[in-house]
């Protein structure tokens, strides 16, 4: 197998230079241009192994040009130590057929640890085969999560430099002080005045400006991105919905007619992750796609007409306050059986209007892969407060959107198969939304509402979010939006 871009098969590279590179010179991204499908005989071999095993396993059908011992040490290094019980991802049964998939065990309390513990593994494995040597830096815009995700899994990575960029008044106190205290001799942060899309608009402009690039290569550095539209950030997240199939398995479900999977849903990438596990075998029956109140997708799968001209709210779920999905791109390639002609043309109407309609067999095909539903911030607070009295299961605003969504496709379907919800982030890296939600007190600051959480619902701070209290702030500099080249060159030593 190779890697085809979406808007120019006849791009092919290795896995490698994919994910070095990290997007497609002509803009397309990067995807295998077959997938490996499991037999039964595979998933009895999955279910007997660990989670760094399986992840093995599987990555090392994507992995086609890294030997076995890169493999093996990518992954053992990304998933040894830095999650809870050295378990990346457990599954807790609800009861009634339904169960929570707990993405969130890692450094930084959020599922995208999942993907980017292991991405700095990935990428300097790849960029000394196809990059000569070069130091990588990798540059981040980012609205919470990502942000401190990246951070944690760069934190001391030999031949890289990391840098990221937050909107000062744009992310919660929470994710602020993560940024602001990390640890690690390669890592740099700045808050920039101005909001997320300034922030991202700059770290654009810097990664396509030619003698920017030109300046880092008299330097012997190349820039790259751990944005969700690097493959290295979507294979680790394949390995957790073959994963949990085997854990349903050895848990003894029902599996005669599959099982349906709910995904908390933004930029499309955890959702796109169990459709390609699907593609690999794992009987997923209908993929859900939950939305807050920013409810594009629920609208496209519902209609077929993707439509980004719509007023942008900001929720208590914010890694879900997306308009513009970027890896819905990679499942148009799919849904056009590879043809990417049509996708190219569709991402163009997309930039040029705001909005595209995909064929009437495109969306047959969706009706019958996809479920789409949405919800308010009021439902997310009653779905907080529902779950933590009927099932003693404290979810996180995100998650409780896709467990409202659950529950809406329940409702208009009766589908009763056994039902994984994908469960995104600790309930305390949002404590002040979730303690509304189950009571009337109230605290003053922001780890007095921790404590505060902790004894009312009787559960335990992640040790992370405890140790952030006395954390040391290393990071103070806020720059103009205009100044963000000047303060990466300062980061960099560049004169
Ligand atoms: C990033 C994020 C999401 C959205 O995931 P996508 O892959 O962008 O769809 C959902 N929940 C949480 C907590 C997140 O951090």
């Amino acid at each position: 197998m190779n890697y085809i871009s979406t808007r120019d098969k006849s791009v092919k590279v290795s896995a490698a230079a994919a994910i070095a590179q990290g997007i497609s010179n002509e803009g397309g991204l990067f995807v295998p241009d077959t997938f490996s499908k499991f037999s039964k005989e595979d998933f009895t071999a999955l279910c007997e192994m660990s989670y760094i095993d399986r992840a093995k396993y599987v990555l090392s059908k994507f992995l086609n040009d890294f030997t076995a011992d890169e493999t093996d040490y990518c992954v053992k290094g990304a998933y040894t130590g830095s999650f809870d019980n050295e378990e990346p991802a457990p599954l807790k049964a609800l009861g009634d057929n339904e169960y929570m998939l707990e993405l969130w065990n890692g450094p930084t309390c959020a599922f995208k640890d999942l993907a980017l513990q292991l991405l700095p593994f990935l990428l300097t494995t790849s960029a000394k085969k196809v990059a000569g040597g070069k130091k990588t830096v990798i540059l981040v815009a980012t609205s919470g999560d990502t942000g401190k995700a990246a951070l944690e899994g760069f934190c001391d990575v030999p031949d890289t430099e990391i840098m990221v960029f937050y909107p000062s008044e744009g992310v919660s106190p929470m994710q602020k002080l993560q940024m602001d205290s990390q640890k690690g001799e390669n890592v740099h942060v700045c808050a920039i005045k101005g909001n997320f899309d300034d922030a991202q608009t700059g770290v654009k402009k810097i990664f396509t400006d030619n003698a920017v690039k030109e300046r880092l290569a008299q330097n012997n550095m190349q820039f790259s991105s751990a944005n969700s539209i690097n493959w290295g950030r979507l294979a680790p997240q394949i390995v957790y919905y073959i994963s949990v199939y085997c854990d349903l398995l050895k848990s003894g479900a029902d599996l005669s007619e599959g099982f349906n999977v709910v995904v908390p849903t933004g930029n499309f990438g955890n959702i796109l992750a169990a459709y390609y596990a699907k593609k690999m075998g794992a009987p997923i029956n209908k993929l859900i796609c939950a939305s807050n109140a920013n409810n594009v997708l629920t609208d496209f799968l519902r209609t077929g007409t993707y439509d980004r001209n719509r007023e942008f709210f900001t929720t208590m779920s914010p890694s879900m306050d997306i308009l513009i999905s970027s890896n819905l791109e990679r499942m148009l390639f799919e849904l056009y059986g590879n043809d990417d002609k049509q996708v190219a043309a569709l991402q163009s109407e997309l930039s040029a209007t705001g909005k595209f309609t995909v064929s009437d067999q495109v969306k047959q095909k969706m009706d019958e892969l996809f479920f789409g539903g949405c919800c308010d911030d009021k439902a997310t607070l009653a779905t907080i407060e529902k779950m933590f009295k009927d099932k003693t299961y404290l979810c996180d605003t995100h998650t409780a959107v896709a467990v409202n969504v659950c529950k809406q496709y329940k409702e208009e379907t009766g589908d009763n198969r056994p039902t994984v919800i994908a469960s995104t982030a600790s309930p305390y890296k949002f404590a002040k939304s979730v303690l509304t939600a189950v009571t009337d007190k109230e605290a003053q600051t922001e780890f007095d509402n921790v404590r505060l959480l902790a004894s009312v619902t009787n559960t335990q701070v992640p040790a992370p979010i405890k140790a952030l209290e006395n954390a040391e702030v290393r990071f103070k500099e806020i720059c103009e939006k205009d100044e963000m080249l000047k303060a990466v060159y300062n980061a960099l030593g560049i004169e």
